[in-house]
C-alpha cells in the first residue's frame, strides 16, 4: 500500500473499496488494528502533541478523511487518489459486517445515541449483529471496566469509538491489547449522524466537497475546531513557499 506523508503524519494512499478489503482481512486475521479516519483537525492536533503523532504514523491504516488532506497533498506534489469519508467507510463496513456475520460493538457519544445509531443500522443491514452500545468516557479512569464490558459482549469484531480526536485513537492505544478486537476505529460523530440526531449534508453539498461548511451552519459551536482547516492550508503554503525558494520540490514519501 502506498501512503504518503503530510505535515509529519502519514496517509494511506486508498480507495473506498480498498479500505473495506484491508478491514475485512484485518477482521480475518484475528489480530488487532487501530484504523484512523485522519483528516486536517487530527494532522493540526499532532503538530502539538506528538504522542498522538506517534500513535497516528503506527495505525495499521490512516484513511485520508478530509478534503483539505488531498488539497495539501495536491499543493505539495504527492497527491492521493481518492477522499475516503469516515461515515461513508463506517457504512459500508456495516454492509460487509452484515453480510458476512461480524460483530460490531458503538462505544461513545452521548447517552443513548450510539444505541439509536445501532436501531438504524440494524434497520438499513438486515441481520447486522450488535454486539453492545455503550456511552462511556474516554477518562482513563473507566477504561478497566469498558474493556470489560466488550470482552463480556464478544466476540467483537469490529468496535466503533465515537469520543472525538485524539481521546478515541488514544483510547484504543491503551487498550487494544487487551480486547479480543481485531477491528477498532475512532470514529468522531459518526454516531450522531447514524441516529439522526446531527443532519448529514445532502449528496449535492457532499460532492461538492462542502460538507465541512454544512456541519458548520449545523453546528455553529464548530468554528473554533475549523480554525484547524485554515492553519493546516497556512502550513502546507509555507512548506510550498519554502520548497519553491529553496529551488526543490519537497517530496518526503
Ligand atoms: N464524545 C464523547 N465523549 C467525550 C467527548 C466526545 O462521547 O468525552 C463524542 C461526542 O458526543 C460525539 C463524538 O464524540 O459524538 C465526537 O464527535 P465530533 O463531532 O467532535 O467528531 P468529528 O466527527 O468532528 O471527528
Amino acid at each position: 500500500m502506498r501512503s504518503v506523508e503530510i505535515l509529519g503524519v502519514r496517509l494511506d494512499d486508498v480507495t473506498l473499496q480498498e479500505t473495506i478489503d484491508t478491514l475485512d482481512g484485518f477482521i480475518q486475521s484475528g489480530q488487532p488494528h487501530l484504523i484512523a479516519t485522519t483528516n486536517t483537525e487530527f494532522v493540526m492536533a499532532a503538530q502539538r502533541d506528538l504522542e498522538y503523532r506517534r500513535l497516528l504514523n503506527s495505525a495499521d491504516l490512516s484513511i485520508p478523511d478530509g478534503v483539505g488532506l488531498i488539497w495539501g497533498l495536491r499543493v505539495l506534489g504527492k497527491p492521493i487518489r481518492k477522499h475516503v469519508r469516515g461515515t461513508d467507510t463506517v457504512e459500508r463496513l456495516m454492509a460487509l459486517a452484515a453480510q458476512k456475520g461480524y460483530s460490531v460493538f458503538l462505544l461513545g457519544a452521548a447517552e443513548g445515541v450510539a444505541a439509536m445509531a445501532a436501531e438504524r443500522l440494524k434497520a438499513r443491514h438486515p441481520g447486522l449483529k450488535i454486539a453492545g452500545t455503550y456511552a462511556g468516557s474516554p477518562d482513563p479512569r473507566f477504561d478497566d471496566a469498558i474493556v470489560e464490558m466488550i470482552r463480556k459482549a464478544g466476540p467483537v469484531d469490529i468496535l466503533l469509538v465515537a469520543y472525538g480526536a485524539p481521546a478515541q485513537e488514544k483510547w484504543i492505544a491503551r487498550n487494544m491489547s487487551r480486547m479480543n478486537v481485531p477491528v477498532a476505529i475512532g470514529v468522531g460523530g459518526v454516531f450522531d449522524f447514524f441516529s439522526g440526531r446531527v443532519k448529514r449534508a445532502p449528496t449535492l453539498i457532499r460532492n461538492l466537497e462542502l460538507e465541512w461548511l454544512y456541519r458548520l451552519w449545523q453546528q455553529p459551536w464548530r468554528w473554533r475546531r475549523q480554525l484547524a482547516l485554515p492553519r493546516f492550508a497556512l502550513c502546507v503554503l509555507r512548506l510550498k513557499v519554502g520548497s519553491i525558494v529553496a529551488g526543490k520540490k519537497v517530496f518526503t514519501e
